[in-house]
């Protein structure tokens, strides 16, 4: 029997080249197929005439056919065959390559529905190889036509066929609905198989949102359940008892004085350090808003209850930063504190486990240091009170579940610049408290930043040059290099009925770096990206601290964190590739010192062809500096890909969890609550699921993702 588990190899005509195709988009079973959701539809209800059709674009258009067709063959065996169709406004000729046997599709008089790309000049229009449907007045064609992600070895054309044949062997065996019937009812769902068909094959623009709602629900939905059922599991936890009489010892060692609200900040965070109940605070402070020292300030009253600490980085870069920082602060308070990366040698991580586990707290580390890695390396504490996660945002889901573990006896802090939705905090944290750090620390300058393209090329590097002649240091960041191969994992419904034009090429990092390297002769050019291995990386950082080198060309490692006071200028290729949290960060590496500091948004393609939503998203960019509203904005625009994982940079790519495949956490906002909140009330009722078998088995398919 054909079930949803049934590899795509049983639909008709695919064969193991096909089968393989698929399995470069994820796809290996039928069910898969139809969670391979379109990423846009095209319109092709909306009816142009000749005269007005898209200039940019394909268009729907009702043309009668006027002339017989004509095959002209040409040398080689190749043919092509034309002929002409008219509507009101005018004739168009038609022409399709090598396709003979559509002589007797095209009747003079027959009229059908064309979609194409009309070339127009003058006077005279045409059309090559446009779909054809016929058309009748009174025959329904259906006005969206599903657009999916692609791959080599797979046309739109098979996969459209394909969904069909999968949604027609399914249709069968999906009566069965794996929400309860009261939920249906309350929100006047669609059966969840009906849903899904309506998606791939929607009749009209209604009926797509109807379907669509009642997938993103579902989506959230499984989400809610499996982050409560996952919670759950551990009953009642408690964390030590961390407390301090003064803070001082700290904070005298600071060249600088605290701000009101790093101050407001830190009391938060020791009052929740006094209670048994875990702390599980994130505190959300702009770029440059010294998050880091109240990290630190949990860490010491950690330490000084006699408790360890972790403190975890999303990259080896940052991690290591931290480690230079906060070792050279912690050891004049007689703080021991380990850096634990992937690099480190066998022998020294023996030794460092060995002393985080040490029984006698004379042998201890107090505080390590540390990727995610952390976590998955078996790492044992003799007696751990806090984790600390910077930039949480940027962790995949299995790190937030592993955190979530971790987090059950011990005290949890995450710090981010970009402020999590309320709606996700709650339903990955279940509840999180939150602490703004909403001042910067006084005297920080405005970086000015200005949004270009390609044809500024000279008068950009005779500004680095400058820059360079001022003994100021330059950044250029590019989309990271193995980006070209990776399809983004998204789908695109804002652009729903307009899917975006093709991407304009990309700036490879390697390239550039030694384009630069022959237009700067005065300075080394430095390189940085993900695939460096750990020693030349840091290497090359180093260098960059130290001001060896004048410019450093790099993929988006150094997006978070990282600090270099001289350096000056910020410039992001391909900027439109870019979401406008991790521009924010981006910009914040400058203007970190007394410099003046510039950040130059170079779009990839030329200003009329970028796209409007890429020039309004980064307009805000030029005019926009506060992390929150541009936090917002992007929220708004791209949904919540940036919140959840990390698209165009070089960290781990996680796809587990909530990557979702439908919903908007923004714009479905509602669905979310309301999901979220279905959810809690059917655990209530049935806290194991045990009625809802169906349900059951979707949840341990999430939950699988996110711990496995
Ligand atoms: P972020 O919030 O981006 O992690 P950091 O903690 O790295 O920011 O702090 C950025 C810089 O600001 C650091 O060099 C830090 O020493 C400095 N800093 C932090 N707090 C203050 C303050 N109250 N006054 C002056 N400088 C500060
Ligand atoms: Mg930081």
């Amino acid at each position: 029997m054909v079930t949803r588990n049934s590899p795509v190899s049983v639909l008709p005509g695919i064969g193991k080249v096909k089968a393989a195709a698929y399995a470069k988009l994820g796809i290996l079973t039928l069910g898969d197929l139809l969670l391979h959701y379109p990423r846009a539809y095209e319109n092709r209800g909306e009816i142009r005439e000749l005269a007005n059709a898209r200039e940019d674009g394909k268009s729907a258009l009702i043309l009668t056919v006027g002339s017989e067709p004509k095959v002209v063959r040409l040398r080689s065996h190749k043919s092509f065959l034309k002929f002409k169709a008219f509507d009101d406004s005018g004739v168009c000729e038609v022409v399709y390559f090598n396709q003979d046997y559509l002589k007797s599709v095209f009747p003079i008089g027959a009229v059908f529905r064309f979609w194409g790309k009309v070339e127009r000049k003058g006077k005279h229009y045409s059309l090559s190889s446009p779909v054809a449907e016929p058309w009748a007045p009174g025959v329904h064609l259906p006005p969206l036509c599903a657009v999916y992600r692609l791959t080599d070895g797979i046309t739109l054309k098979q996969i459209t066929k394909d969904v069909e044949t999968a949604l027609q062997l399914l249709r069968e065996q999906e009566l069965c609905d794996p929400l309860p019937p009261e939920l249906i009812a309350k929100h006047g769902f669609l059966p969840l198989a009906v849903a899904e068909e309506h998606l791939h094959r929607p009749l009209d623009k209604n009926d797509l949102e109807e379907a669509r709602r009642r997938l993103v629900y579902q989506e959230f939905f499984d989400f809610s359940l499996g982050m409560a059922l996952m919670r759950r599991k551990t009953a009642a936890p408690t964390a030590p008892v961390c407390r301090v009489a003064s803070l001082d010892p700290l904070l005298s060692l600071l060249p600088y004085r605290l701000t009101g609200a790093q101050e407001r900040v830190i009391a938060e965070v020791r009052a929740d350090l006094a209670s048994p109940t875990p702390m599980s605070r994130m505190i959300v402070g702009d770029v440059g808003s010294g998050k880091t020292i109240c990290a630190a300030a949990a860490i010491w009253i950690a330490v000084k209850s006699g408790r360890q600490a972790a403190l975890m980085a999303p990259t080896e870069i940052l991690a290591r930063q931290h480690y230079a920082d906060l070792s050279s602060l912690f050891s004049r308070l007689g703080v021991r504190v380990a850096l634990l990366l992937g690099a480190t040698p066998a022998a020294e991580k023996r030794k460092i486990r060995a002393a985080l586990a040490a029984p006698d707290p004379a042998d201890r580390v107090d505080l390590v240091i540390g990727t995610h890695a952390l976590l998955s390396d078996g790492v044992e504490f003799a007696a751990s009170g806090l984790v600390v996660a910077d930039e949480q945002h940027r962790f995949g889901a299995r790190q937030r579940a592993a955190l979530a573990e971790k987090g059950q006896n011990t005290h949890l802090l995450v710090m981010s610049a970009t402020p999590i939705p309320r709606s996700l905090a709650l339903i990955l944290y279940g509840d999180l408290s939150l602490s703004k750090i909403d001042e910067l620390p006084p005297g920080r300058q405005r970086v000015d930043t200005f949004v270009v393209d390609d044809s500024y090329r000279d008068r950009l590097n005779e500004f680095i040059r400058r820059q360079l002649a001022d003994g100021g240091q330059v950044y250029v960041v590019c989309p990271a290099i193995e980006e070209e191969e990776t399809a983004p994992d998204e789908v695109d419904f804002t652009g729903l009925f307009d899917p975006e034009p093709a991407r304009p090429p990309l700036k490879a990092a390697v390239t550039y770096a030694k384009e630069l390297a022959a237009v700067f002769p005065e300075t080394r050019v430095g390189f940085l990206h993900g695939k460096l291995k750990s020693a030349q990386k840091e290497a090359m950082m180093s260098a960059f601290v130290a001001g060896e080198i004048g410019i450093l060309v790099s993929t988006t490692v150094i997006e978070v964190g990282v600090n270099v006071p001289n350096a000056s200028l910020m410039i992001v290729e391909n900027a439109e590739r870019f979401g406008l949290s991790q521009l924010h960060q981006l910009r914040g590496r400058v203007g970190r010192g007394l410099r003046k500091s510039y950040c130059v948004l170079v779009t990839g393609a030329t200003a009329d062809r970028l796209g409007e939503r890429s020039r309004e998203r980064l307009e805000v960019m030029r005019t926009t500096y506060d992390g929150f509203a541009i936090a917002e904005q992007d929220l708004n625009q791209r949904g919540p890909g940036d919140f959840l994982a990390s698209s165009a940079s070089d960290t781990v790519r996680q796809s587990g969890g909530l990557s979702l495949r439908l919903g908007n956490l923004a714009e479905d906002a509602l669905l979310l609550a309301a999901a979220a909140q279905d959810a809690g009330d059917l655990l209530t009722i049935d806290p194991t699921l045990q009625s809802y078998p169906l349900l059951q088995s979707r949840i341990s398919t999430v939950t699988g993702n996110l711990i496995s």
